[in-house]
């Protein structure tokens, strides 16, 4: 089937050293060949050069020379897209790169839509729909853990998981199958005992998967962070020391109200959102504004809590207030104002709240590296180990996999209430289906090849 052939500029729009134009279908060589001649101005067609070849010459638009450009030539299914594509390498000037896509308009392409050269490589099989969402993930990582995983799902690690356990499942289908179509050959006998087992080991690796998303979303998304600590216990102090030039990038982005306004840290390769900084950083009615009813609701979907506790005063009432109710949610409790006369015990402290007290002084800027590294092993476990674990980052792929759990629990329900193998085989086929919507397969001819290929029943 004949493609439209598309185009669009492949770089940033701002003014920089290098433009790059892509063109990809199956006009792509005919495109170039109107508008590229080599450096003597002689018309010379790409379109018999090898490809992934790179071509020094000017680009033409009609008979106006556009820009001085090195054109790149890669042959279907070679590519990108595993179409014709060609890209043009020009000057990087927004101007420039309009014209030159301008020119690869006039010669017959058109204007690509978002995503559609992505989009273009899953039709053609190069790569599933998992990897391609990893395309858009790794464009818009906004930290370094961020990009691995990213990385990670585009080279194939979630699609190979997914894969592996499809596969384990359409072999207990077509096992099930078969020997409903076939009793006298193939037997069920002690079936259900083996598929238990089986089931297990499905059942804990796709949980392990849903709950890798917990780590994922922190990672692609940041920590969900909020300070608490009464007031003038030094929290708007270290929220700036943590957002010291060296340190941090800093956005703000102010939500439709002021108790959304957020603020990014960007600290060892980890994204903080510090929520509700509106209340921490106005010091007036500062009483009413940290209340502990507000705290606690700001804190409730908070992924971290840092408890600032000023070591410079006697324990109150308001400090055992958060120390209750921050136990048992992921927190860091730090003994402020370090630099000063200390009248809170460090080991008094952890007793009460049974973990780890980081002395700090926002003021002198001490213990802020402890804190970080504590927020790392808090998230990271240390390190992570991209290499033998896969991070569900994406939400529509976490759904996929709690739905694909459910259906291994009820196969295993039936299992126990010893219903008949062909109720197994349906809830299997659920799951089937739910793990092919990450890696965007469809069913049948899969079910059928494997039907076939492994139970050779020609008879
Ligand atoms: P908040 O109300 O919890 O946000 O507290 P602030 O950050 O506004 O700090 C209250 C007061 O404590 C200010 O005068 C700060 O300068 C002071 N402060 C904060 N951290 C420290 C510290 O580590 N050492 C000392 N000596 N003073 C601090």
């Amino acid at each position: 089937m004949k493609t439209d052939t598309i185009a669009a500029i492949a770089t940033g729009m701002s003014n920089s050293g290098i433009g790059i134009v892509r063109i990809s279908g199956d006009e792509a060589f005919s495109v170039i060949d109107k508008l590229y001649r080599n450096k003597n101005g002689d018309q010379v067609k790409l379109s018999n050069a090898r490809s992934h070849t790179v071509h020094y010459g000017f680009i033409y638009d009609g008979d106006e020379k556009v820009d001085e450009a090195l054109v790149l030539v890669m042959k279907g299914p070679h590519s990108y897209t595993a179409e014709d594509t060609v890209e043009i390498d020009c000057h990087g000037g927004i101007l420039m790169v309009k014209k030159i896509l301008e020119a690869v308009i006039h010669a017959g392409a058109r204007t690509a839509q978002p995503g559609e050269f992505t989009k273009r490589a899953f039709l053609n099989g190069r790569i599933d729909l998992s990897q391609a969402e990893a395309v858009a993930d790794v464009i818009n990582a906004t930290n370094e853990y961020a990009l691995k995983s990213s990385v990670g799902q585009l080279s194939g690690s979630v699609s190979k998981r997914i894969r592996d356990l499809r596969a384990g499942i359409l072999y207990q289908i077509a096992f099930i199958e078969s020997a409903l179509d076939d009793p006298e050959h193939i037997s069920l006998d002690g079936y259900s005992a083996g598929l238990k087992g089986e089931l297990e080991v499905m059942i804990s690796q796709v949980r392990e998967l849903v709950e890798s998303a917990d780590d994922g979303r922190v990672m692609t998304e940041g920590v969900k962070t909020v300070i608490l600590g009464k007031p003038n216990a030094g929290k708007s102090s270290l929220m700036n020391v943590l957002l010291g030039e060296e340190r941090a990038i800093v956005t703000e982005i102010a939500g439709t109200t002021r108790d959304t306004l957020e603020e990014h840290i960007y600290l060892q390769g980890i994204s903080l959102n510090v929520v509700d900084t509106a209340g921490i950083r106005d010091t007036e009615d500062v009483v009413e504004k940290i209340g502990v009813d507000r705290a606690r609701r700001a804190a409730r979907d908070a992924d971290l809590i840092i408890f600032v506790v000023d070591g410079s005063r006697p324990l109150d009432e308001s400090d055992r207030e958060i120390l209750e109710f921050i136990r048992g949610r992921k927190s860091i409790i730090l003994l402020n104002k370090s630099d000063l006369q200390i009248v809170v015990e460090k080991d008094d402290l952890e007793k009460m709240c049974g973990q780890k007290v980081i002395p700090v002084s926002a003021k002198e800027e001490q213990g802020i590296g402890e804190l970080e590294l504590e927020i790392r092993h808090l998230f990271y476990h240390g390190e992570l180990k991209f290499n033998d674990q896969v991070y569900i980052t994406n939400v529509r792929h976490k759904e996929a996999l709690e739905e694909a759990l459910k259906s291994l629990e009820m196969v295993r329900g039936s299992i126990e209430d010893q219903m008949p193998e062909d109720f197994y085989s349906i809830d299997l086929m659920d799951a089937y289906e739910q793990l092919g919507l990450i890696i965007g397969e469809a069913v049948d001819d899969d079910l059928v090849n494997e039907i076939f290929a492994r139970f050779c029943m020609g008879k």
